[in-house]
């Protein structure tokens, strides 16, 4: 099949399929033969197929290594990278190896794994499109199935979490995640550290049990020389951080702070908006959410009218509210000393104030003071903001992958999206 021919300096240069294919794609002990169109195909479909290269031997798939052949089975088909929107095969007939050392097995070919119908190149242009995509776009947009692709990441994936390093780590940040409408929680581990973040592990539940899993990955060495930890409060954890990596700083980090925080203010303005219904009240509290929860910087301009007219009523909503601004002093802190004198006295006022929600948040702090003032120990050796923006991208993917209902595509698709999982040097790239 001739692909394009022009004339050149009275000479006709030949672009033919197999030339294009010698460079992206060659392999060795074999060759292309002749390109055709399929018979009896939806849609237009190339095939080309392959022999082997003569006198080569077949590779045993069981131990890898060459063998006599034995027979040769029934023409396989090879799904490979689609040129143009049509659809090409690679067509060949495998032989079986006589091995010595296995038995009679079916040979191992270069351009694809095992019983896999997809080619290698294939998968890894799949899969590359499904970083940028949803799967089901991705299948959309190549003429495929949902669960070729589906089964293209998985291939990158295996082979990503197989190939990487994980020796040097200095900084994790473990975190949670909720998907199936906040039925089900993942725990989540990230490298953290200041050059290096991505997605390490992903764990059922937020079990200590489950939790444990991860060092074990990690491995006693890699886990002895991990400088800081950061986590949110959530006690199983603790337990496992300081039983696994005693030697590191751990961090309760500030974005989950401030996220237990505004919860408490939301239980707040809940009870308050009830009782004041309850008792008869224009109903001051309604539409307050946002306003009383966002930062100034992120308020809209009816929000900060809205919070202008709650100011002057003296609400216990309010006032955690204030009270939560105040606290926000406390990130500002460059002395870990300064921090804790603070925080002791911010507790102290909150105490006072009557507001049970503020008051137990206030307690949780007094217990975790030292954890919370390592946040001081560690800033600049990571990124403050790392962990949150994990998190955001985190809820992206899983929110992208909506059809997603068991809990393996749910993981892959996050080691796929934020794992920076590594790729073998390809001597093309398709995608
Ligand atoms: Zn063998």
């Amino acid at each position: 099949m001739e692909l394009a021919s022009f004339t050149f300096s009275g000479a006709t240069l030949r672009m033919q399929l197999k030339t294009i294919l010698n460079r992206v794609e060659r392999h060795k002990s074999f060759v292309y033969g002749e390109p055709r169109w399929a018979k009896d195909a939806s849609r237009p479909t190339i095939e080309v197929p392959i022999e082997p290269r003569a006198n080569s031997r077949p590779i045993c798939s069981g131990c890898g290594r060459p063998g006599p052949g034995f027979d040769r089975r029934r023409a396989r088909r090879f799904e490979f990278v689609p040129l143009w929107q049509m659809a090409v095969f690679f067509v060949y007939v495998m032989r079986r190896v006589d091995c010595p050392r296995c038995g009679v097995t079916v040979e191992q070919v270069p351009w694809a794994e095992g019983k896999h119908r997809l080619t290698r190149s294939y998968q890894w242009f799949l899969a590359g499109w499904a970083k940028r995509l949803s799967w089901s776009e991705t299948a959309a947009a190549f003429h495929t199935s949902w669960d070729h692709v589906r089964n293209a990441v998985d291939y990158a994936v295996r082979w990503g979490l197989a190939h990487r390093e994980l020796k040097g780590l200095e900084a994790i940040g473990v975190d949670e995640v909720q998907w199936k409408r906040g039925q089900q929680y993942l725990t989540l581990a990230y490298q953290i550290d200041a050059g290096a973040k991505r997605l390490l592990w992903i764990g059922k539940e937020r079990t200590e049990e489950s939790f444990r899993e991860f060092f074990k990955l990690l491995g006693t060495e890699v886990s002895q020389g991990l400088k800081y930890v950061c986590s949110d409060m959530w006690k199983a954890y603790l337990n496992v951080i300081a039983a696994e990596a005693p030697r590191a700083i751990h961090i309760l980090d500030r974005f989950h702070i401030m996220a237990k925080m505004n919860q408490a203010i939301d239980e707040v303005r809940r009870a308050e908006a009830n009782r004041l219904k309850a008792d008869g009240y224009e109903p001051v509290l309604k539409h307050s959410r946002w306003c009383l929860l966002k930062r100034p910087e992120n308020r809209t301009t009816r929000q900060t009218v809205k919070l202008r007219e709650l100011l002057q009523y003296n609400l216990q909503s309010v006032r955690a509210h204030l009270q939560r601004e105040d606290f926000q002093r406390f990130w500002e802190y460059a002395s870990p000393s300064w921090a804790g004198k603070f925080l002791d006295e911010w507790t102290t006022r909150v105490m006072r104030s009557k507001i049970e929600p503020m008051k137990k948040m206030a307690q949780t702090l007094r217990s975790h003071r030292e954890l919370i003032l390592n946040w001081f120990e560690a800033r600049g050796a990571i990124s403050s903001g790392v962990v949150e923006g994990m998190n955001n991208k985190v809820k992206l993917t899983t929110r992208k992958s909506y059809g997603f209902r068991t809990e393996e595509a749910v993981k892959l698709a996050l080691y796929h999206a934020l794992g920076a999982l590594p790729e073998p040097n390809f001597t093309h790239r398709f995608c």
